[in-house]
């Protein structure tokens, strides 16, 4: 039995705490150095270094659940590892290799193995690699030192006493430029989208709606969260396509759990803004609340309405939810290669 340790599990919040250990590696002289685990929560760099300067930063976001059967286990890591990788090279970052991702993941879980909230708690532990420049660059490049770091913190579910739809707008601003840097998980994107996120939070909203860059006649996500709709008759499920979006994996795994176990048809595709109105349900999906869904998305004054609205979920999205979240908790049967267990 693992020693617990001594947290309100089930007032958690979604905050930063800082845990015993953290796995931290150095990137110099061409290569990364053995890494270790260490108890200090601070990070020293030189005042010219890169992530300072010029932002070269990349990150990640994964859970780690206690299952219903007792077991630690993480969901679809290997997913995240691969996706920090080609962050990496897309920011010109000497990517972190994926099986020492996945090493140091089990290794960083089990060294705060008591602050994995226990089932039925609702909570989870929210781990958070991630990477930046660490070396000095005064010049625009890349810099030629990095630091990765996991770190991890107990959170609580992201809503308490379920999933409550939430009313978003569509946003005048874009997170993303067309051929930009929108399909990577990069802290420069949230930098972005802060000012969007401060405006709708201003208004009411809890997120934004952001349109295609170029046109803007298409969905592409919010802020930190992809989307999928709802058709009338409940019998598919449509999913924007696009290459300035980040790609879920709680997307790509709620797209296979609709076609796979709830027998849904499902449409990756381009999805037009006018179409919204003949959907019946809309979800906002990713790590930290697994599904949020939308009651109301507000669109320069004119409301358009999924379903009850603010009222409750619709049946589908409930499905989706209680199915993915069974399958991390060990109640529903994983399809195969999704659940990592750690302990
Ligand atoms: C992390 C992130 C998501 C959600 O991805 P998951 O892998 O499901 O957690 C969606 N959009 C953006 C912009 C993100 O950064």
């Amino acid at each position: 039995m693992r020693e617990l340790k001594d947290l309100d599990w089930k007032n958690l919040g979604f905050i930063y705490r800082p845990c015993d250990w953290r796995y931290v590696a150095e990137y110099k002289e061409g290569k990364w150095q053995e890494g270790h685990m260490s108890d200090d929560p601070e990070v020293r760099i030189n005042e010219c270094a890169g992530i300072l300067q010029y932002c070269q930063e990349c990150f990640e976001g994964l859970k780690a659940y206690e299952t219903v059967n007792g077991d630690i286990v993480c969901f679809r890591p290997d997913l995240n590892a691969e996706r920090m990788y080609n962050t990496a090279k897309y920011l010109c970052m000497p990517p972190f290799p994926k099986d020492k991702f996945l090493e140091v993941l089990e290794e960083t879980v089990k060294a705060n193995i008591g602050y994995v909230p226990p089932y039925g708690s609702g909570a989870s532990l929210y781990i958070r690699p991630y990477m930046f420049a660490s070396g000095p660059v005064i010049g625009v490049k890349p810099s030629d030192e990095y630091i990765f770091r996991m770190i991890v913190m107990p959170v609580g579910p992201y809503y308490k006493g379920g999933a409550k739809p939430v009313a978003i707008m569509v946003s005048d601003f874009d997170r993303a430029a067309p051929k930009g840097s929108g399909h990577v998980k990069a802290g420069l994107n949230y930098a972005m989208s802060m000012h969007a996120h401060e405006e709708a939070a201003s208004r009411g909203y809890a997120d934004n709606l952001f349109l295609d860059p170029a046109e803007r006649k298409y969905v592409e996500e919010s802020g930190g969260a992809n989307f999928y709709f709802i058709t009338e008759d409940k019998k598919t499920l449509v999913t924007p396509k696009s290459d300035s979006i980040l790609p879920s994996i709680t997307r790509r795994s709620i797209v296979y759990v609709a076609e796979h176990m709830l027998g849904l048809k499902v449409e990756e595709r381009k999805v037009e803004f006018a179409e919204l109105e003949n959907f019946s349900e809309c979800g906002m999906c990713g790590t930290a609340a697994v599904i949020s869904p939308v009651g109301v998305i507000n669109d320069h004054g004119r409301d358009i309405v999924f379903g009850k609205g603010l009222e409750e979920a619709g049946p589908v999205t409930k499905k989706l939810y209680d199915t993915l979240t069974g399958i991390q908790l060990g109640t529903v049967e994983a399809p195969e290669g999704w659940i990592y267990k750690i302990a």
